[in-house]
Formats: structure tokens, sequence, C-alpha cells
């Protein structure tokens, strides 16, 4: 990539994204939410529509000079709608968290309860966290898992019926089981709330037909587009056509200005990429290589929580296993070169800043086209690392390895 303007004029930026690209070909990347876009997707973001005003949708726009932001937009809903065969698609929310902001909007009052996964046992912020905007609008009580690490059905129902939501959502940042949709959408149906299931994480294994696609059962689904999903920063929403102008009006004019069309582009051309063929192998390979590392990390004495995955990572008690903390395992791990979070186990003893666990993802390994022998040897490696972690010359050691075999899998071959 050249960047030959920015390398003329702005010197510090371009010495950023050089150091950027850098870090990113030489280290190795296992946080569950990222991903190596292609350079066509690249391409679209960087192109002339961050500079036009659409606000509005396709044939229906405020401003003028819309031929071509029509045909890009038009071009994502229908490309996301033959993925992942919904009934209404919305491009337009910038990213995870608004979309499910535009989504509570267009069917929820204030002060209306809903039930959503509790964080600690895999859920995510926007799910009702305290912190957070949703939660000083609206009622959430959280659910939880049970003790084989399942969501606990039982305990839904149970709440739903106590309860009575108006919405129930399902969706994850760190639960590794598959949902089960009908039992899910029959306790909605029950209650008669509106069912949700916000795929953020797992949107790029669904659209790979690794594992079966819920947006027949459910009412809402929301997304990222930016994870398993390979495309660029963004969220997007689907719904059944009853919840479709709800939706449109809660984007826009409801939460959102004008939609950043290059970022809609880009979204095109990753669902492009999404329904050839090579993207199902991906998808596939990403489920093999997690559970490849699910068992490489249990021989080597790694508690996994919920019992193993189905997905694209794993969430591993370290403390509990190893005596080390989610938070000295995160930082071990990078000075040897290698990527994760800290992540809460649930019912973690430990504080969220330093919680029990770390969580794992091999999403973005995978696009750089590891597979179950490269998978073996970076358990490998994080349990040298985990056992050496107050060892600064070990890791140093590592880092040297692990930056040397990264190099023969370019993120962009020669950059
Ligand atoms: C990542 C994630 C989000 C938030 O997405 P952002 O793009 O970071 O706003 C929302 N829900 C779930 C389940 C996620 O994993």
């Amino acid at each position: 990539m050249a960047y030959e303007n920015l390398k003329k004029q702005d010197k510090q930026i371009y010495a950023a994204i050089t150091g950027e690209i850098k870090r990113q070909q030489e280290g190795m990347e296992l946080i569950a939410s990222e991903n190596y876009v292609s350079r066509a997707v690249l391409e679209a973001l960087g192109s002339v529509f961050t500079n036009k005003y659409s606000e509005g949708y396709p044939g229906k726009r405020y401003y003028g000079g819309q031929d071509f932001t029509d045909v890009v937009e038009t071009l994502a809903i229908e490309r996301a709608k033959k993925i992942f065969g919904a009934e209404h698609v919305n491009v337009q929310p910038h990213s995870g968290a608004p979309a499910n902001m535009i989504a509570y909007n267009a069917v929820l009052q204030p002060g209306d309860t809903v039930l959503g996964m509790d964080l600690s046992h895999g859920g995510h912020l926007t799910h009702g966290h305290p912190l957070t905007l949703s939660a000083h609008i609206y009622n959430f009580i959280g659910y939880k898992t049970n003790q084989a690490g399942e969501i606990d059905y039982k305990q839904l129902e149970k709440l739903a019926i106590e309860h009575k939501p108006k919405l129930i959502l399902a969706g994850f940042s760190a639960y590794t089981r598959k949902l089960d949709y009908k039992k899910f959408q029959a306790i909605a149906k029950k209650v008669g709330a509106i069912s949700m299931f916000d795929i953020a994480h797992i949107a790029g294994l669904i659209a790979g037909k690794a594992i079966e696609n819920p947006v027949p059962y459910f009412d809402i689904v929301t997304t990222t587009t930016h994870k398993t999903l390979r495309g660029p920063r963004g969220g997007m929403i689907m719904c059944k056509q009853q919840f479709a102008k709800a939706i449109d009006k809660s984007a826009f004019p409801g939460f959102q200005g004008g939609p950043h069309m290059n970022n809609i582009a880009a979204k095109a051309v990753a669902f492009g990429e999404a329904l050839k063929p090579a993207f199902k192998t991906y998808a596939k390979q990403v489920i093999k290589n997690a559970k490849v590392l699910e068992t490489e990390l249990r021989k080597r004495g790694f508690e996994i929580k919920f019992g193993g995955t189905d997905y694209h990572m794993v969430l591993v008690d370290v403390f509990g296993s190893k005596g080390i903390t989610g938070k000295q395992a995160e930082h071990a791990l990078d000075e040897a070169g290698i990527t994760v979070n800290k992540n809460m186990i649930p019912d973690d003893p430990r504080s969220p800043m330093d919680p029990s666990g770390i969580r794992i993802g091999v999403q973005a390994v995978t696009s750089r086209g590891m597979k179950e022998k490269e998978i073996k040897l970076i358990a490998g490696w994080i349990e040298e690392i985990v056992l050496a972690h107050d060892d600064k010359k070990v890791l140093a050691q590592i880092k040297k390895e692990v930056t040397t075999f990264c190099k023969k899998y370019p993120i962009y071959p020669a950059v």
C-alpha cells in the first residue's frame, strides 16, 4: 500500500499507519473480535463516498446526487438478504452498539423490561450493563449459564414468566456454545416477547454456513460487520417485515444522521466476498482451528469455560488453572507478541479490571492461512508464556520466534 500523499503531507500519521501495518504483520492477533479485511474492502472504505451526504434510504433521500449511493446501499442490502435470508435489512448502523440501541429504540418504550445475558456469563455490555445508555432507559434483567456452562433455559423461562419482558435478547461476546434457537423462540412466544439475537461475533460463521442460520427464527437480528464476517467496522440490523418501518425510522432520523456511505460500500464488498465458496471454507476452518485450540489447551491443563466451544473462540480460566490472573496473562502474552484480551468468567471471583480469564479467538489467524498445525504451535507458545510470565528474557525469546513465524503469513502480501 503506497500512501504517497500521506507520506508527503503528514509524516506523523503516515508513521503511525505504517507502524500499525508492521504491528499487524508481525504480531499474532488472537483477540476474538478482530479480523483482516481484504484490499478491496480497504479500497471501498477509502473511496470518495466519504464525501457524500445521503440521509434517508435508497430512492428516498433528503439531498440530491444519489445515483451511486443508491447503487451501493441497494447492493449491500440485497447481498445481506441473500447471505442471511432476511426479510428486511438496514445497513446504516455505524457499529454494533448503535445497531443495538437502534433496535431497542424501534420496539421499546422507556422503562420497558428486557431479558439479556449477564456480561460475566458471556453477554455483552450493550445487553444491559449498568454503565450503558440503554440500561438507563430500559429495565434489563440478566440471565445466566448453568453449572454445565450452558445457557440456563429453565432460569430464562422462569425470569420471562416472572418479569414479562417486552424483548428477550440472545447474543454474546464470550459465551461459546450453540444457542437453541427453537427453545429460545418458544420462551419468547410463551410470554409474548419480541425475540432478538445479536450475532456480532458469529455472523461470519453463519454467513459461511458453518453454523445454522438463526435469522429465520428471530424477529430482529443485529450484528457487527467487522468480526468473523470480515468486513469494515460497522453494524447491521435484519428483521421481519413487520418491524421494517420501525427499525428504519429508529436508525434515521431516530438515532443517527447521514449514513457513512464509504463504509456501506465496503460492507457491500465484504458481503460479496462472504457469498463466495472460499468463505465457506474459511468459516469451517475457523471452527476446526478453535476446536484444535480447545483440545491443545486442555491437554496442557488449561480450563476451558462453558464446556468447550462451537464457535471461533475459547474462554480460558487462567487463574483457576494456572494461578495467574487474566491481566497478568494478557500482559505476558503481549510481551511475547501474542495479543488476547483478559475476560471475566461466569461468577468471576475477581474484578473486571483483573479478571480470572482470557478470551482467545482464531478467526484472524485463520484469515492469514493458519491451520491445525499452526494452532498447535500457538497453544504451545501460550503454555510457555503463561509458565514463564515474569521472566522477561524468555518472553523476549518467544517474541522473536512469534515474529519470525508471523512474517510467513502475510496479512497483505507485499505491503
Ligand atoms: C462487539 C459486539 C458489539 C458492539 O459492537 P461495536 O462495533 O464495538 O459497537 C455488540 N454486541 C456484541 C455481542 C458484540 O460482540
